[in-house]
Parts: structure tokens; sequence; C-alpha cells
């Protein structure tokens, strides 16, 4: 049986919420994307399952589009910080399980979170942290901030681990942390296994603590 496709809704089709919306959509997602602005919502048109005009504070505006059905509803409504706690709220209220929200500041974020914002984006402060980790190390390809403390890492393997088995290397022993995948050109091996062996120009995806990712990767390889 097919994957089933899961549903989104993008609310806001600014540079963040237009790409959230397109990326969604060339994946074969359900997208639906809503903004007030008709001129954003006609670009959108051919990126998107459905488009509409709509205010997204206006409770019934939302309820007619049927949105309380949507899995998924991204709220990435810009610099009007008003609009998007409103929104949030109404939607929260209506029941969406999973409201994502693009934060403008700390101010916005902590309100979302009082209003039960399930998850809060900061997309500038976590691209510069991404080009800052990539810039200041040939090693890290990309990295993913899970948590204060917590992250995963793509690491280029170096010379010093080239054809080393997993077991052989004693990551998770020495370094506390755990590889997830491995990444050969264009295939995927999630959940390696201990004998597999690292070979030239693998990538590594590294789930750990902060610290021990940092030790491993100016350490271990
Ligand atoms: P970015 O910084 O990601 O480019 P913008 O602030 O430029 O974000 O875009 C936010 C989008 O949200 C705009 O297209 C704007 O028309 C839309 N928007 C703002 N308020 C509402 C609202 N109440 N309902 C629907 N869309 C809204």
């Amino acid at each position: 049986m097919a994957e089933k496709k899961k549903q989104f809704a993008v609310i806001g089709l600014g540079r963040f919420g237009g790409s959230v919306c397109k990326e969604l959509y060339r994946m074969g997602h359900q997208v639906l994307a809503i903004d007030n602005n008709d001129v954003k919502v006609n670009e959108i048109a051919p990126f998107s399952t459905h488009s509409v005009i709509a205010n997204s504070t206006d409770e019934k505006a939302l309820k007619s589009l049927g949105i309380r059905n949507f899995e998924y509803v991204i709220v990435a409504i810009g610099d009007n910080i008003q609009s998007s706690i409103l929104t949030t709220l109404v939607l929260k209220e209506m029941g969406v399980e999973n409201v994502w929200v693009k934060a403008q500041n700390n101010y916005h974020h902590k309100v979302l979170d009082k209003i039960g914002a399930d998850r809060i984006i900061h997309p500038e402060q976590d691209m510069g942290i991404r080009i800052a980790q990539h810039i200041t190390s040939e090693k890290i390809v990309d990295y993913i901030e899970l948590s204060d403390d917590y992250s995963i890492v793509e690491l280029l393997a170096t010379e010093k681990i080239h054809n080393r088995s997993l077991i052989d290397l004693h990551i998770r022993a020495k370094y506390g942390c755990t590889i997830l995948a491995i990444k050969r050109d264009e295939d995927l091996n999630v959940s390696p296994l201990p004998a597999d062996v690292i070979r030239e120009k693998d990538i590594l995806i590294v789930i750990g603590h902060k610290l021990d990712l940092k030790r491993f990767e100016e350490e271990g390889m």
C-alpha cells in the first residue's frame, strides 16, 4: 500500500511560508496555502494543492476551510506578531493537533509557548547556527539542533575512520554518540550494524549531546 500522505496547511506565504509550502507540495503532500494577500495566493497556486485568500484571524473563515481536519498547520506570518498570536490561539482552540509557528523574537516565542503552539521555529537563528557550524568545520555537512543540549550532525568521514567498522571504533562507548545512519552516494543505511564498515566519502548521521558530538568530531575522526 502506498504511504499515506499527510495533510498540511500553511498560513502566511512570505519567503519562509512559501518555501515550506513548495517543498511539502514537491514531496507529494496535500498542501492548503492561505494568505490574505491575493498576489501571494496567486503566486503559490502552481505549487500547492489549493490556495485561498483568507484572513487567518477570522475564526469563521478558518472553520469554513475545514482547517481542524489538517494534521499540521504552519503559521508563517512574519512581522504581524498580533495576527500570528491570534491565529495560533484560534487554531489551538479549534483543536488542531500540530500547530508549528514561526517566531519573530523571544517575546513572541514566550507568548506562543503559553498559548499552546506545538513547535516554535526561529528560521533565521537556526540557519545562522547551521551555516556557522558548516563554515568552521570541513567535517560538518549539516547540523540540526534538537534542544539546548542535543543535536544531530552530518559528518564527512575522515581518512582516520575509513575502512573501520562501527564496533571497531567504539563510538558510543568512547564518545556517547549514536550513529543513526550512513549515507553513501544516494543510499542511506539506516540503523547501521556494528559490523558495517565506513568508506571514503561516507557521511555519518550522528545524534548526541553537543559536547559529545564535538569531542567525536575533533578527536574521534
Ligand atoms: P517572511 O519573513 O517569511 O518573508 P512575511 O512577513 O514577509 O514573512 O510574510 C508573511 C505573510 O503572511 C505575508 O504574505 C502576509 O500577507 C501574510 N499574512 C499576514 N497576516 C495575515 C493574516 N491575518 N491572514 C493571512 N495571511 C496573513
